[in-house]
């Protein structure tokens, strides 16, 4: 298990939540972001927090510490899932 640190949303309230990804995954903390699309294993997200125009966040359905642990279904999945994300921003 997770380390869990205390996190302070915009809105001023704090939390303690393990992993900040998991928690919004697993619904523990609610998403302020604003949903885009998804796939089988990632999801795309504007951040609400930080509304820059085309900051997307992209996260993983499952806890990942970094992208060097993707299977090779999920590399090709994400690598689908960017470049169609790319190309509706255009
Ligand atoms: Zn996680």
């Amino acid at each position: 298990m997770y380390r869990k640190r205390e996190i302070v949303r915009i809105k001023g309230n704090k939390r303690k939540v393990g992993c900040l990804g998991c928690a919004i995954q697993s619904g523990e903390v609610e998403s302020t972001s604003i949903f885009i699309d998804s796939t089988k294993f990632f999801v795309a997200n504007q951040d609400y927090e930080i509304p820059i125009p085309g900051f997307v966040i992209v996260a993983a359905k499952r806890h990942l510490q970094s992208v060097d642990e993707f299977t090779a279904e999920e590399r090709a999945d994400f690598i689908e899932f960017l470049t169609g994300l790319r190309k509706m921003m255009r």
